[in-house]
C-alpha cells in the first residue's frame, strides 16, 4: 500500500552506510519511515531527511517499517542548520514533540501546525528563541494535559491577583489566602503577570501572537516554572534541554564579557 501525508522530520538516524531511519510528525501523529540510500549526496530524498525539514511524504507501506519513496519538500528550513543556537532550539522543539505526540492516527493536527509555526518563527525571528521556547513548552504541557488552570488559584479556585506562588508539589499557583506558613519550602513566588502570561500562551496561536515583550524576571519565573510542570508532572527529561540550556549560559557569557 502506498499512502502520502504532509510531514515534518523531528528525529533522523543514519543506517548502514547511506540509509536513514525518519521519525516524522504528521498532522494525525508520529509515524517512522525508510529513506533508502537518502545520505548520498546525490539522493532525490537528500533534503527531505534533514530535521525540521517539511514536506509531503509518499511512503510505501508493506509489513514492516514503511518505505520513503518521494518527498515533495514544501520548506527545508536550511537557515535552522546555520547557526548553532537556532539548531539548539530546533533539536529541542524536535524532542519535545518526539516525546509528546502519539502515533499516528491518535494524534491532533493542532500540534502539528503549532510545531510547523513555532519553527517558522524560530527560522524568522531568531531573536526571540528563548521567548518562543516558553510558548512551546506552555503548549507541551496543554498537550500532555498538566497545565493547571494558570489564572487562578489550585485550591480554592479563584482568580489570582496580586501576590501568588507556584507549589513545587501540587503543581500551579496558590493564592495568600490559601498559603500558609507549611508552603514555604514546597513553593516559591512569582511575578504577578505570570498567570496571564502562561493562560496567553496557551491559548493563543503561535502564528497570531506577534511581538511577545516580557520582564527578565518575569522570563526567569516562566522558564523555572515550566520546567517544574514539564519535567516533575509530564515526566520530560530531555538532554537536548540540557545542552541548550549550556549553549545560552555560554553565549550569555561571552555577551557579558564583551558588553
Ligand atoms: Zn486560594
Amino acid at each position: 500500500m502506498q499512502y502520502n501525508t504532509e510531514a515534518i522530520v523531528i528525529k533522523t538516524v543514519r543506517y548502514g552506510e547511506t540509509h536513514a531511519i525518519l521519525t516524522l510528525l504528521t498532522p494525525t501523529g508520529r509515524v517512522s519511515a525508510m529513506a533508502r540510500s537518502a545520505m548520498k549526496p546525490t539522493s532525490r530524498l537528500a533534503a527531505g531527511v534533514r530535521l525540521c525539514a517539511q514536506g509531503t511524504y509518499f511512503i510505501y507501506q508493506g509489513s514492516g517499517m514503511g518505505n520513503i519513496q518521494q518527498v515533495e519538500m514544501v520548506a527545508s528550513r536550511r537557515r535552522l542548520h546555520e547557526d548553532l543556537q537556532s539548531a539548539a532550539y530546533a533539536a529541542y522543539f524536535c524532542d519535545l514533540v518526539l516525546s509528546v505526540a502519539p502515533d499516528r492516527p491518535h494524534g491532533q493536527p493542532a500540534m502539528y501546525r503549532q510545531f510547523a509555526a513555532v519553527l517558522d518563527a524560530l527560522v524568522e525571528r531568531p531573536k526571540d528563541a528563548d521567548v518562543l521556547a516558553r510558548v512551546f513548552e506552555t503548549k507541551m504541557c496543554h498537550w500532555l494535559g498538566v497545565s493547571p488552570s494558570w489564572r487562578e488559584c489550585i485550591r480554592c479556585g479563584e482568580p489570582l491577583t496580586e501576590k501568588y506562588r507556584y507549589h513545587l508539589v501540587e503543581g500551579g499557583f496558590v493564592c495568600q489566602k490559601c498559603y500558609t506558613v507549611e508552603d514555604t519550602n514546597q513553593s516559591y513566588a512569582v511575578p504577578a503577570a505570570l498567570g496571564k502570561i502562561l493562560y496567553l500562551f496557551e491559548r493563543t496561536p503561535i502564528e497570531q501572537l506577534g511581538d511577545v515583550k516580557i520582564s527578565a524576571a518575569s522570563h526567569k519565573a516562566l522558564k523555572q516554572t515550566l520546567y517544574y510542570q514539564l519535567v516533575d508532572f509530564g515526566g520530560l527529561y530531555l538532554k537536548s534541554r540540557d545542552i541548550l540550556n549550556q549553549l545560552v549560559d555560554a553565549f550569555d557569557r561571552k555577551d557579558g564579557e564583551n558588553g
